[in-house]
């Protein structure tokens, strides 16, 4: 639930809308849990791209004056918190160039695993670079590719990049969007009727963008998957031979909204499920069930239904802290997690209480919570983590720090606990987060983070281990 974890990026597209970049605008904003740092749009009326972005919140970015300066019938759009770059403006998105395919625009969500490589390559061909961002490669890969149509181009670089990417691009006359052959980050597809029988086709990396703009939600763009939205029409091409897939389990767990569907299922049933086999595992007799705000209410629902003990709001998060919030002078400044997180005192007083969160990263959070239901006055403070242990960081798109910094890749459950200082601690296990995402037979979900097995073959680990500990 802490911004400095936030992670990930969110993108959105929309081809055929007279208001393309309002629509975009509208998606991002439904997308701002995605990424808080930096939000763009780029936008094209069929003869010129146009490119706005910049570092913030999605309503501070953009004012009506400038949607006004981005007009046309097709839009792309990105929110973004950085995985693999540095936090400047130079590496918000989307990115624009100028190149031998025309002008194209380009926003992406994941983490290429082979994204250093690439560039150190293209930099010893004379690539020059003006972001640290992996995205920025992808674009140096399309105007070097030899094939004429930017199609061609987009497709022969696609084949070149390893790791986790679901991109939107966005030419002259057409927007094309893709994922990578695991699918790890997720796309939907979603379309509005206009008048005349018209149609508009808008993607986004989730389904709560599609409902504020009042969008169907279609299907999802398959993994390998490229669809192009453009004078034709649209067409969708596999653009890779079916490999296995790895969708991240964290966008089930914690990352995606809960009324989004995400890999074509409903969060919210996911997460009350992992609650539910949660209360199944670790069985524990008390008072009141507590979600840790936001991140664990969903799963502290399922808990409390499951065990029949009641559920109670006894944290109360401020949910106004901006990134411009100014810290006081040092004398008062040791809030901790006071500035977010607040107790109901009559709920807790006394009480013994199943406190749910969805994940423990370093434990120094969650250890602060727990003392401050602990000061609050309860009796006795049970630990619930609706996911298992999570042991190792992750290549494709998710902030996990380095492995010298997961609590658990150092320590026992036992010892979580006494760090943690609660009560007693249960972690859900794999079969039951399996079954929570609906995954027992399917195998269709990387759980890399909590099984140190990642999906893809990583040549160059010591490289990424590296660039995680820099960061
Ligand atoms: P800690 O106890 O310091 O490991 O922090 C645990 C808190 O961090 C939980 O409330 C989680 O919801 C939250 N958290 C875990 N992973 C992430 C992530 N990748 N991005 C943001 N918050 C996260």
């Amino acid at each position: 639930m802490f911004d400095r974890f936030r992670e990930e990026c969110g993108v959105v597209a929309v081809c055929g809308h007279p208001e393309a970049a309002n629509l975009a605008y509208l998606g991002l904003y439904a997308l701002q849990h995605r990424g808080q740092e930096s939000a763009g749009i780029a936008s094209s009326d069929g003869r010129e791209v146009r490119c706005t972005r910049e570092m913030g919140y999605v309503v501070d970015v953009f004012t009506p004056e400038q949607l006004a300066r981005l007009p046309g019938h097709m839009a792309i759009g990105h929110t973004r918190y950085s995985t693999a770059g540095s936090t400047v403006l130079a590496n918000a998105q989307p990115f624009a160039v100028v190149c031998n395919k025309g002008r194209i625009a380009v926003a992406h969500n994941g983490n290429l695993t082979n994204g250093a490589e690439l560039r150190r390559e293209l930099e010893q061909q004379g690539s020059i670079f003006q972001s640290s961002s992996d995205t920025e490669v992808i674009l140096h890969l399309v105007a070097l590719s030899r094939e004429r149509t930017l199609a061609g181009a987009l497709r022969e670089a696609l084949l070149q990049l390893e790791g986790a990417f679901s991109m939107v691009f966005l030419a002259e006359d057409r927007v094309i969007v893709a994922r990578d052959p695991h699918g790890f980050r997720p796309l939907a597809m979603g379309q509005m009727e206009l008048s005349g029988g018209r149609t508009c086709c808008v993607f986004a990396s989730e389904t709560c963008a599609f409902d504020l703009i009042g969008a169907l939600y279609m299907n999802e763009v398959e993994p390998g998957e490229m669809v192009m939205a453009g004078p034709e029409g649209l067409t969708r091409e596999r653009y890779v031979p079916e490999q296995p897939r790895a969708h991240c389990v964290f966008e089930q767990v914690y990352f995606s909204r809960p009324d989004s569907i995400v890999f074509g299922r409903p969060v919210e049933q996911s997460r009350e499920l992992l609650g539910r086999l949660l209360a199944r595992e670790h069985p524990v007799e008390a008072d009141v069930v507590v979600p840790v705000p936001d991140s664990g209410v969903a799963a502290a629902l399922g808990y409390a239904d499951e065990s029949g003990i009641p559920f109670r709001h006894g944290l109360i998060r401020n949910h106004y802290i901006g990134r411009t919030f100014i810290e006081p002078s040092q004398a008062i400044r040791d809030f901790g997690v006071r500035l977010k997180l607040n107790p109901v005192r009559r709920l807790l007083e006394g009480r013994r209480v199943v406190l749910v969160d969805d994940s423990i990263v370093r434990g120094t959070t969650s250890r602060k919570i727990v003392r401050m239901v602990g000061q609050a006055g309860a009796r006795e403070v049970h630990l619930r983590i609706a996911c298992p242990p999570t042991i190792s960081p992750c290549f494709y798109g998710v902030d996990t720090p380095t492995k010298r910094e997961l609590i658990a890749a150092n320590s026992s459950v036992e010892e979580i606990r006494r760090f943690v200082e609660a009560d007693t601690l249960g972690y859900l296990s794999l079969a039951g987060l399996r079954e929570a995402v609906g995954d027992v037979e399917r195998c269709a979900y990387c759980y890399a983070c909590y099984t140190g097995d990642y999906p893809t073959e990583l040549l160059n680990l010591e490289e990424l281990m590296q660039a995680r500990t820099r960061r």
